[in-house]
């Protein structure tokens, strides 16, 4: 039994290999909640009376999320949190992770919406990509993640919240810095960060990332230390994607070199305010042709993708 390092009390629950650290349950849960504290009062990523959305697939990330958000507002009594579950319609998937959504939300007394794909967008996520493969379209996540930020942001918006908080995690951002890079993708490298999106408009909520400096690892040890019970949960659509490489890649870099996820999110910093410079004169934001929504293009993503399927 290693003892923690920190305390020289309690038996370790998590070796933290960059900082050559051994910690007990209680040292890691304050560690864990310090760092998230610090990302959101160094970024100002919240106000004493903002109405938070928090995006809530009922995953490890978001439960964990709503937990310290809910923790925060205790302190802030005139702020405001709710969440929002989507329903891609994933089956055998979905509906397991929607349960501990609710679940979780009655427990905390958190107002809980759940928004669907079938209603809002006419199909579900399964039914699209029957349409999909057909025509050798891209991978769900790349249908799904389109459609649920819309979603998302319209919910947030119909629900009068002025921040939406995701859980996206470290390892979340430099994946998606990397596929970003890979593909060129430079004016999606700008809109990403702490605060998500360069556009600042009444029809676009600004999404916060309070958990983007916490690795993987530690929001999933996190979770289990505070109750959340995984049980072997994987979305069928996972795995097939480019970003499972890269997560492998990413993961053997840190497991040789220890702290490295932790400099990679530093330098996509870094990048992020060099590009933001640069698209702030050069893009021009217009309205969907479609939906009205905000967009570099005539058509939003979602309604292109929408277009393709036959459902306008
Ligand atoms: Fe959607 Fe892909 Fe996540 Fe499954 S793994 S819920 S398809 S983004
Ligand atoms: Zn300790
Ligand atoms: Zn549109």
């Amino acid at each position: 039994m290693v003892i923690c390092s920190n305390c020289k009390k309690f038996p370790s629950v998590i070796e933290l290999r960059y900082s050559r650290e051994f910690l007990c349950r209680r040292c890691f849960s304050r560690l864990f909640e310090k760092r998230v504290r610090k990302t959101i009062r160094v970024n100002h990523l919240l106000n004493q009376n903002d109405k938070v959305a928090v995006g809530l697939s009922g995953g490890k990330d978001s439960v964990t999320l709503l937990k310290i958000l809910h923790k925060l507002s205790e302190r802030a009594p005139k702020s405001k949190l709710i969440a929002i579950s989507v329903d891609e319609g994933i089956h055998g998937y979905r509906e397991k992770t929607l349960k501990i959504a609710k679940k979780i939300c009655k427990e905390l007394k958190v107002e809980h919406y759940v928004y669907t794909f079938k209603k809002e967008i006419g199909m579900t996520l399964d039914q699209m990509m029957k349409k999909s493969v057909a025509k050798r379209s891209p991978p769900a996540c790349s249908f799904c993640g389109v459609f649920r930020r819309k979603i998302l942001n319209e919910a947030a918006r119909e629900l009068k919240a002025n921040k939406l908080a995701t859980g996206h995690n470290l390892d979340d951002e430099i994946q998606v810095t990397l596929m970003n890079f890979i593909r060129g993708d430079f004016d999606r490298i700008a809109r990403m960060g702490p605060e998500v999106g360069i556009i600042k408009d009444k029809k676009f909520i600004p999404r916060i990332k309070p958990l983007r400096e916490c690795p993987e690892r530690e929001v999933a040890i996190y979770a289990i230390l505070n109750g959340f019970k995984a049980d072997g949960l994987q979305c069928p659509y996972a795995g097939e994607a480019l970003r499972t490489t890269i997560r492998d890649v990413i993961n053997e870099i840190e497991e040789k070199h220890p702290g490295s996820k932790f400099q990679m999110l530093k330098t996509t910093d870094r990048l992020i305010e060099i590009l933001r410079e640069q698209y702030k004169t050069d893009k021009k934001i217009n309205e969907c042709k479609n939906c009205g929504e905000l967009t570099s293009r005539e058509l939003c993503k979602a309604c292109g993708i929408m277009k393709e399927l036959n459902l306008t």
